[in-house]
């Protein structure tokens, strides 16, 4: 593998190498016009181009802030294949370009990062102008703890996809955060009770606007007031990670998904006499050695 660096040092921003561009990832309000930095106004105000998810929703941000962009491109799920390379061209070219989202940090649960992931493979330059995020923000003020996290982001729509993303996830011990609409909100906590058990969750809802909500509780007691009150807004549900009873009780239970003469079967290759792993395994189970002897004459 051979090193890429790149040092984004500029004493302007957009004062670089002028013969190629660079690509300006700006992070945009998530409700909250105030959220908006001094940064991204003059990063948007400097850029030759803005690449937008949602067009007519950036034309109302842009025009809320005084900027008139040079060029507007359209940058999204269903046409980065071709965007994406002809953007990338334009940078090469020495544009600079600006990637904004619907709202937030470009690139997290939108198509940014593969632009991203092309503008580093191209050598391009790629400059964060960081602000406000749906997932921190409900992370911050969830209460939880916050020295380990997963973003997970939103789940995938098919219930097999579902547990495939969350079985994994069950022993990780740091707080989980999704994102998720509310239409699926309801559903997606009886995914979440399936695959964790009755855990503590935060629901954080319409961040950073008038309606900014907090909803702490267990799974199943937000899932009944989502019941009461019908959910509204956009949600980032942050859970509780892995407790470490949850661990003990799961590290104990290692021989659940052995059959008992696998079970025996076991405590013989580590070497115990047929009678002590008979023994070992009645405790595991909390039976009577007589229970997996007849077991094993059945099995
Ligand atoms: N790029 C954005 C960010 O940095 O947070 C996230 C974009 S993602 C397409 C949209 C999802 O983010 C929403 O469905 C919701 O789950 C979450 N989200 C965005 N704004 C939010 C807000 N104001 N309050 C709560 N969740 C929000």
């Amino acid at each position: 593998m051979t090193i890429q660096r790149q040092s984004s040092f500029q004493s302007k921003e957009t004062d670089n190498d002028p013969k190629t561009g660079t690509l300006f990832l700006v992070a945009t309000p998530i409700g909250n016009l105030e959220d908006m930095t001094f940064r991204a106004v003059r990063t948007l105000k400097e850029c030759d181009i803005i690449a937008a998810e949602d067009t007519r929703q950036t034309r109302k941000l842009l025009s809320h802030f005084d900027i008139s962009p040079g060029m507007l491109f359209s940058y999204h799920e269903h046409n980065k294949t071709a965007s994406g390379p002809e953007l990338i061209r334009y940078i090469i070219e020495g544009k600079n370009l600006a990637l904004v989202s619907d709202a937030g940090l470009p690139a997290i649960s939108d198509p940014g990062a593969d632009l991203v992931a092309l503008a580093v493979r191209e050598g391009i330059p790629v400059v964060p102008v960081p602000g406000a995020n749906a997932a921190l923000s409900a992370l911050i003020a969830s209460g939880l703890p916050t020295n380990s996290f997963t973003f997970v982001g939103f789940l995938p729509r098919e219930r097999k996809s579902i547990q495939a993303v969350l079985a994994p996830l069950r022993a990780a011990q740091g707080t989980l955060l999704f994102y998720e609409s509310p239409h699926r909100i309801v559903k997606t906590l009886s995914h979440l009770q399936e695959a964790f058990g009755n855990r503590r969750i935060v629901l954080a809802r319409e961040l950073t606007k008038r309606y900014e909500e907090f909803l702490r509780g267990t799974i199943d007691e937000c899932a009944q007031w989502l019941e009461e009150h019908p959910p509204l807004g956009e949600y980032v549900i942050v859970v509780e990670g892995e407790s470490l009873e949850e661990a003990q009780e799961a590290d104990s239970a290692w021989w659940r998904a052995l059959s008992i003469a696998e079970h025996v079967a076991h405590y013989e290759s580590e070497g115990s006499t047929r009678k002590d792993a008979m023994k070992k395994a009645a405790s595991d189970r909390g039976v009577a050695k007589r229970d997996i002897y007849n077991a094993l004459l059945e099995e």
